[in-house]
Parts: C-alpha cells; structure tokens; sequence
C-alpha cells in the first residue's frame, strides 16, 4: 500500500477570462519515508498540486476529477470537518516564508501548543511539554518556546514552523518552497534535519521547488511540471542523468554546475505558455528545439520509458541537443 496515491488529479481555476487548467491530469506516489520533488517553472502547477492534497485552494479553484488517497482514504471523498482533522495530523504543509505566519504577540511555544490541543485533545500544559520536545528534535533549546517570534532569526522561525508542523504526527509533510527566503547555509542546515526525521519517523515528504539542485540532494523521485502537466517522471538518478523531455534537459542545463567550467548558464528561450490559450499538441512545442509537424498537431501521452521513467513526448529521449 502507498502512503500517498494521487490519481488523475485535475484542478482547474474558474476565472472571467475562462476555465486555467492549473492541474491536468497529474498522478503520482508517495512511499513512506520517502521524498519526492516537483519541479517546474513558475505557473506550471506545482502548489496548486500541493494544495489540492489538502484542499486548501482558493475559492476560483475546484477539484474536477482525480482521486487523492492517503493510505486507503480518498481525500477527496471527505467533506470539510474531516478533511480539517486531516490537516496537521496526517498531512502538514510549510509554506515558503511560513515563518511570518507566526502570530508576532504569542509566545512559540503556545502557538504550538495551541495547534496540539486541538488535534491531540491534550491539554495546554501536556501541548507545551510536547512543544518542548519537538524544539529538541529541530534543534532549538527547549526553553526557547517562551520567546516571542521577534526574538528568533529566521531560521530558527522556519525552524519553529517545522516543529509545528510535527506536532501531531503527521504521515507526509509537505515542503513548498520551504527553505526559499533562507540563506544557504541555514537552507542545508533544514534540508538535512527535514530529511533526518523523515528516515526517522518514516514520514513522506513532497518538496516543491523550482531549484533542481535541492530536489537532487534532499528528493528520491522527481517529478517535472510544465503547464499543469507532467512531462517527465522517474527516481533522481533517472532525470539527473538520463533526462528524456527536452525541458527536462534544458532545465537542468539552465543551472550552474560548480565543478564545471565558468560559463554562463544558458535560459530556457521563450515563456511558459498562458494557461488560457494554450497551444496545440505538445505544450512545449514552440520552445522546443526538436519539435516537428507532429509535436504541434498530436499531445504526447505521459509512457514508461524505463522501470520507473515516464515521459511525455513523441521522441522520449531519442535525439540529440
Ligand atoms: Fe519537443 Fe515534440 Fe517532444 Fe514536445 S513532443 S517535447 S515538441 S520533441
């Protein structure tokens, strides 16, 4: 049984202009103690995925089918009191800049405890002692849960906000852009401790970033995002040195290698597409080098390649840059 089985998912927001296809037909899963990233330009779908497993979308956004399991539950079978249980205790979400979501006139502690009480049934004092222990665990001294969040750099706010988010156990944590506003060291010092309680209390971790070089060092699979679809899946070993998409490769060439020469990374040319006039067949087709009549009249359907490889394009990876 996997942790996490999302399957077909399909979230589209409603707006004037018409219906955005944010999220088209994505699936993927999620084993325990396991990571996977998803990665992807601006707009091409990865936190509406994110949110769409916790239905936490905005209110132009609607699931329009897929299924969502968490173990044996569909999520998206549940109405809103029994999703809301979900949240925190089976599935935790850290935003990018979580750490300005702390209530800046309430000590840490009891904003974690608060969280405690209400998902644990606990009462406020057992909520602070469990605050306390979860400060260990992230490394902060336990006494340090009677400060305020002006009191904390901001690390240890992101720090903070990790220890909240598992303060109930959760099953997966969610991470989307988690360590973006930190510096890198701070971000290595998050990632590492992420990844040691994930093998430790065998939890499942969805990292969504647009920078390949954390999903590499932190993720098991990688999935690649581009206008709300997938177009490459597979193990990081897969897409790190056996790319088959086209913007696969180009996202990978587009960042910096520092054993490398000094060179200039190259961009990816073009923009990623509106979501309300996309274009025919293949979305990528006109930034692709590679493309034929074929790519701009015919989509590619998402086909194994390999074991655990998919990808979505009529050459899948049978040509050359
Ligand atoms: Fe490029 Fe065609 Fe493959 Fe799309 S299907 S990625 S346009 S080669």
């Amino acid at each position: 049984m996997k942790l996490l089985d999302v399957k077909n998912l399909k979230t589209y927001f409603e707006t004037k202009n018409g219906l955005v296809k944010a999220v088209d037909d994505v699936s993927f899963s999620l084993d325990y103690g396991k990571a996977v990233g998803i990665a992807g330009e601006s707009g091409c779908g990865k936190t509406t995925t994110a949110l769409s497993i916790t239905k936490l979308l905005p209110e132009n956004a609607k699931i329009f089918g897929g299924e969502i399991f968490l173990e044996q539950e569909d999520l998206l079978k549940l109405d809103d009191v029994s999703l809301r249980k979900k949240r925190w205790k089976d599935i935790s979400i850290i935003f990018q800049g979580a750490m300005n979501a702390l209530n800046p006139v309430m000590r840490i502690g009891e904003q974690i405890a608060e969280v405690i009480v209400l998902h644990e049934g606990l009462t406020f004092n057992q909520g602070l002692k469990r605050a306390e222990e979860l400060f260990s665990l992230v490394e902060i001294k336990s006494d340090r849960i009677r400060s305020y969040p002006h009191e904390f750099s901001g690390g240890m706010k992101q720090r903070a906000m990790i220890a909240m988010a598992l303060a109930c156990n959760p099953k997966i944590i969610i991470g989307d852009e988690p360590t973006t506003a930190l510096d890198v060291m701070v971000q290595a010092q998050i990632l590492d401790l992420i990844d040691k309680l994930r093998k430790e209390f065998k939890m499942g971790f969805i990292l969504i970033t647009h920078d390949l070089s954390i999903l590499g060092e932190t993720c098991d699979d990688l999935i690649i995002m581009y206008a709300g679809k997938i177009v490459e899946k597979g193990s990081i070993e897969d897409i790190f040195n056996n790319a088959a998409h086209p913007y696969t490769m180009k996202l990978l060439k587009s960042f910096p290698d520092i054993h490398g020469e000094k060179v200039i990374s190259p961009a990816i040319p073009g923009f990623p597409p509106n979501l309300l006039s996309l274009p025919t067949g293949c979305k990528f087709h006109p930034r692709c080098e590679h493309a034929v009549e074929r790519c701009r009249i015919e989509e590619p359907e998402l086909r194994r390649i390999s074991d655990n490889h998919f990808v979505s394009c009529h050459f899948g990876g049978i040509y050359h840059e």
